[in-house]
């Protein structure tokens, strides 16, 4: 069924897929000849790849400028698309203040590197906690704020209710 080939090197029979196609030279026999010659001639392989560094190295950066462009262009695109998604997301963060967010933060505010942020666990609980507490100071002002302006707007109004009243009174008088 399956057909089979003589090495010339080694003298083995072998199935077919063994061997490199149109020759006598099966694959193992072959590798252990590539590795010779890459040992007997190592310095001369050793010099070509040095003399290619800076061209390689140009390839790879020109690789990764390629693949840099196409995933800001999908992240762009994945953005777009899930806009509202995204904000939710983001709404979430904000109220539920997870580690990362709270470094983040830390790190806009101070300029810290995350790795500093990280080695102080015991940061990142404490600026939480002051988040918390400025956005209860923040809505305790709020609602101060809100009050007066009620009180200020019933004021008007009543001052208005007023002034019309005694209007048409003192155009009842005339
Ligand atoms: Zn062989």
């Amino acid at each position: 069924m399956h057909k089979v080939k003589t090495c010339n090197t080694c003298g083995k029979t072998k199935p077919e897929q063994q061997f490199k196609k149109r020759t006598r030279l099966c694959k193992d026999c072959r590798n252990a000849k590539e590795r010779q010659h890459y040992q007997e001639n190592k310095e001369v392989f050793q010099a070509k790849r040095e003399a290619n560094r800076e061209r390689r190295n140009e390839i790879s950066r020109a690789s990764y400028a390629r693949r840099i462009d196409y995933e800001r262009r999908r992240s762009a695109e994945y953005r777009a698309k899930n806009a509202e998604k995204r904000k939710a997301y983001q709404r979430q963060r904000v109220q539920d203040l997870p580690d990362a967010y709270v470094a983040k933060v830390i790190r806009r505010r101070t300029g810290l590197t995350t790795q500093d942020v990280y080695q102080y666990p015991e940061l990142i609980q404490a600026y939480r906690q002051y988040l918390i507490t400025k956005r209860q100071i923040q809505g305790y002002e709020a609602d101060q704020a809100c009050q007066r302006l009620t009180t200020e707007h019933d004021r008007i109004i009543r001052a208005n209710r007023a002034g019309r009243d005694s209007s048409v009174r003192s155009k009842r008088i005339e």
